[in-house]
């Protein structure tokens, strides 16, 4: 009888765990793997989308693309999880397997903050970057602020990232005089792991007169051009590219899987208190950020560890929460950040300055991904 596995989501986390067990397992393997969506994208396409770099279509990958040993993409949503049993029910069908695995990734409560959807915006879900690439070109003068309305919240560099891009879009359209930006997050550094990180990004904020508000977070916007902090601060609002508050989908909530939010995990191998359920990626509380990067690499210590069980070996090396960020500094130029949450005795992270030579890399850090889970 083959290995069976259901992996649900198919994100960062999920794509690289199935590719890794079709490596490892290949036709002894009878994975299925389900998504709601028809394609994958990687999240900061969102940026390009949003500032008009990038066509919505050209940064969808389909997963029809999917072709591995042992493998098979299904889209289906997922309706009701039961860990006591590993059943899965979906809106198509029904799943029983020997290992599931739950990589869902994180939602958006966006009615969490009053007034976001009637008088602000958000450019954390793809629809939401769409609009606002329909809204940025009416935006010609006054406040703008990219803020942060709850944490955790998906790769903690994005906010600053939006606003560096935003100032080049203002200045290319010869506009940035007639405007201010303000950056608020909930943080004291934008990066708290990586000093050098932060001090670079500081500097770039201070250089093109980017305000920074730090330890603050964005409570409601309202109807007369104004965003209220948590601290009672109000800044007036011409523009407003939001982070709304996150939250674990609504079938992760109902499966009684997750604890405080989250799903809690074994940190070396991903393991929920289920047997046979990991969990990996964003919609854990394993205690890296909600990352592309971070999902991927959960995954790789996940799959360690059920192919270690499936040859009835012990597993050996325990996950180490490291994964390298690229950071938008706008300018054509790209800085990175390689960070490590659970080696030494407290996260730490390595910057490496700003540069076009990082562009490319993050260029193949996209491609490489595309190629190894799509076959292109
Ligand atoms: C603006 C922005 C920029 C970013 N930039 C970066 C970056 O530069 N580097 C980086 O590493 N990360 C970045 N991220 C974060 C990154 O996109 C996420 O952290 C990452 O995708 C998380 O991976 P995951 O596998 O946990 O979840 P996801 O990739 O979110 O995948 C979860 C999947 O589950 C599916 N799903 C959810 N509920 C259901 C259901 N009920 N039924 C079926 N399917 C379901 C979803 O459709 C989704 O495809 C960025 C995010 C944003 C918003």
């Amino acid at each position: 009888m083959k290995f069976r596995v259901t992996v649900l989501g198919a994100g960062f986390g999920g794509l690289e765990l199935s590719t890794l067990l079709s490596e490892a397992l290949g036709d002894r393997l009878d994975l299925t793997l389900i998504d709601q969506h028809d394609s994958f994208y990687f999240g900061f396409s969102k940026l390009d989308v949003m500032f008009g770099h990038q066509q919505a279509d050209a940064v969808k990958i389909p997963y029809r693309h999917i072709n591995k040993p042992g493998v098979k993409f299904r889209q289906e949503k997922v309706t009701s999880i039961d860990p006591n049993t590993r059943k899965v029910t979906t809106d198509k069908a029904e799943y029983e397997s020997d290992i599931l695995v739950v990589a869902l990734g994180a939602n958006y409560d966006i009615a969490a903050t009053p007034g976001l959807t009637q008088f602000g915006n958000e450019y954390y879900s793809f629809e939401g970057a769409e609009k606002l690439r329909d809204i940025l070109p009416s935006f010609k003068q006054g406040h703008a602020v990219v803020g942060v309305c709850g944490a955790p919240f998906k790769c903690p560099p994005a906010p600053s990232e939006g606003a560096l891009m935003l100032h080049d879009y203002l200045v290319e359209r010869g506009l940035r005089d007639a405007c201010t930006i303000s950056l608020v997050i909930p943080f004291g550094l934008p990066i708290p792991p990586s000093p050098d990180s932060s001090k670079a990004l500081l500097k770039a904020f201070e250089e093109r007169n980017i305000r920074f508000i730090p330890q603050r977070k964005i409570s409601s916007v309202t109807a007369d051009k104004k965003v209220l902090l948590d601290d009672g601060t109000e800044l007036p609002c011409d523009l407003l590219l939001g982070i709304p508050k996150h939250v674990a989908p609504p079938v992760v909530l109902e499966s009684g899987l997750a604890e405080n939010g989250w799903i809690p995990v074994e940190r070396a191998n991903l393991r929920t208190k289920y047997p046979g359920v990991y969990a990996i990626g964003d919609v854990t509380s394993v205690g890296t950020p909600k990352a592309g990067v971070f999902a991927e690499g959960a995954a790789v210590y996940a799959a360690k560890s059920i192919i270690a069980d499936y040859h009835g070996k012990e597993e050996a090396a325990a996950y180490t929460g490291a994964g390298s960020c690229y950071i938008e500094f706008g300018k054509g130029t790209v800085a990175r950040v390689d960070v490590d949450f659970f080696s030494g005795p407290k996260p730490s992270g390595i910057h490496q300055e700003a540069s076009a030579d990082l562009v490319a890399d993050k260029k193949l850090f996209g491609s490489s991904r595309k190629a190894r889970w799509f076959g292109f």
